[in-house]
């Protein structure tokens, strides 16, 4: 479904991904792992238009999907959240879900028909999907760091995606909230079909929920397997674990 070849960007002469590669099937939950500064964000970037690649392909569904802009990748059926927390804070849970919805129609005010009384039951759908229901008149300032990351992905699901793409969805959740995202993502594929592109740092979580695993290490891909190929590489093991010896988990 998704298709990455020798993608590479550079700031400043620092080659932040530097020829990458990473291929999803339809139906996946694929994720991308490395340290800090691996250049994952970048890749992530670069696939969904936020930023344009110096080199490379990304090939969605057998199309070019190379250097277009957001708005048209999320029209061609990707959607993303981000690392860092990115709603609408004096907007209502609801608004935020809804206007993103509205986006995708293209549909703004207009005499005959308020936005207040447009797509409420898509809305509302989403909002039960994600289990955000219960909280939906609130502000997004109102919300914990959990429910906020969570509404990043209903927002996501407002797009109406085959493919999401989330960049660290359980950052900063208590454990309580981690467990609950993690059964979301599990709900989302096995529910709404979706395909998944995610990065994460929490290993058990990366193992417990995926079926491939791509392992990134200053802007290159080390490897893309199954958990246990990953889970045994050498490769890995010296340049992302620090040389240990001993199998991930
Ligand atoms: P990761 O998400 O794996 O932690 P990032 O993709 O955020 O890594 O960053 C990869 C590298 O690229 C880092 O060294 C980061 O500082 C650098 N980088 C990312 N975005 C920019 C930018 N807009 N300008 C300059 N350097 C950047
Ligand atoms: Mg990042």
């Amino acid at each position: 479904m998704l298709e990455v070849t020798s993608l590479s960007k550079s700031f400043d002469g620092f080659k932040a991904v530097n020829g990458a590669g990473l291929s999803v099937k339809e139906g996946e939950v694929v994720a991308v792992i490395g340290p800090n500064g691996a250049g994952k964000t970048t890749l992530f970037n670069l696939i969904t238009g936020v930023i344009k690649p110096d080199a490379g392909k990304v090939l969605f569904k057998g199309q070019d999907i190379t250097g277009l802009h957001p708005y048209q990748v999320c029209r061609k059926g990707i959607s993303r959240s981000f690392q860092v927390v990115n709603v609408f804070q004096r907007r209502t849970v609801f608004e935020n879900v809804q206007v993103s919805i509205l986006s995708r129609e293209k549909k703004t005010w207009n005499l005959f028909t308020p936005a207040s009384k447009m797509a409420i039951e898509e809305t509302d759908r989403i909002l039960q999907n994600v289990g955000l229901i219960d909280v939906r008149d609130k502000t997004s300032a109102a919300l914990s760091h959990g429910e906020r990351k969570v509404l990043e992905i209903a927002i996501a699901l407002g797009g109406n995606p085959e493919f999401l793409i989330l960049d660290e969805p359980t950052a900063g959740m208590s454990p309580e909230e981690t467990t609950r995202c993690i059964g979301l993502i599990k709900e989302l594929r096995e529910k709404l079909g979706l395909t998944i592109l995610f990065c994460e740092h929490d290993m058990e979580i990366v193992f417990s929920i995926s079926d491939r695993i791509m392992v990134m290490v200053r802007g290159s891909t080390i490897i893309q397997g199954t958990c246990e190929d990953v889970r045994c590489c050498q490769e890995v093991q010296d340049a992302y674990l620090g040389g240990s010896d001993t199998c991930l988990m």
